[in-house]
């Protein structure tokens, strides 16, 4: 058994804690509870303690679990933190509140078509692929303030900016990347740090942190 709701809660301490270290707003990091893989059983108990903020990395997943949820609850916000096919952004923009994988001008052009054809407006980061690997998402850090600045022209709501830092690295250098980024740009939001990292993010200026097995436990993958 996963006490989902106790490990929310010393997530939650821990969030508080880290903001108060860094001499930051109380209630400045929003945290993005991240549910991949995992069924109702292990969601309810954290909606039922209070949260109301999701993250899902599959647009199909999502579709099969979250309609059903927000049926129930109708304040929830739910966040797309995993890669998005051009083909899958009508079904995106229907589903989620905030899309944090913007990361190329085909897929911002699909976005506004179907927000277009929706009438759903979801706020947007740009993900940036800050260690420049070669197998994950996002745009190379050179190619951001020209991607911001397409994205915003387009019509994106463009809130932030989000990464996902290399496996093995220490994060710190890429946190302070993608916030030396978001500066320059006139954004004020920051996506970054998850279960292993999200202390250490909070103390380089996230707004949202997106943890999933600290708080619901080991995936089945
Ligand atoms: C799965 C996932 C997370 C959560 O990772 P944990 O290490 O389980 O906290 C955060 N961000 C993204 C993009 C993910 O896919």
């Amino acid at each position: 058994m996963v006490d989902v709701a106790g490990n929310l809660g010393a997530v939650q301490a821990e969030i508080a804690a880290a903001t108060r270290q860094a001499r930051r707003q109380t209630g400045a990091v929003t945290l993005v509870a991240v549910t991949k893989t995992h069924d109702d059983e292990r969601i309810r108990p954290a909606i039922e303690a209070g949260h109301r903020v999701f993250g899902e990395n599959r647009v199909q997943e999502a579709a099969s679990k979250w309609p059903a949820l927000r049926r129930e609850w109708d304040d929830l916000e739910l966040h797309l933190v995993g890669a998005l096919q051009t083909n899958k952004a009508v079904d995106a923009v229907t589903l989620f509140d905030v899309i944090e994988s913007v990361d190329r001008p085909r897929l911002i052009n699909a976005l506004v078509k179907a927000m277009a054809r929706t009438g759903r407006r979801p706020r947007c980061f740009i993900q940036v692929n800050t260690g420049e690997e070669e197998q994950k998402a996002g745009c190379l850090p050179g190619e951001a303030d020209d991607l911001i600045a397409g994205a915003r022209t387009a019509g994106l709501d463009v809130s932030g900016l989000m990464c996902i830092p290399p496996f093995d690295a220490d994060p710190s250098s890429h946190f302070t990347l993608l916030s030396g980024i978001a500066r320059r740009n006139g954004l004020t939001q920051l996506s970054m740090g998850m279960s292993a990292d999200y202390a250490t993010a909070i103390a380089h200026g996230a707004t949202h942190v997106r943890v999933g097995t600290a708080i619901f436990g080991s995936r089945r993958s």
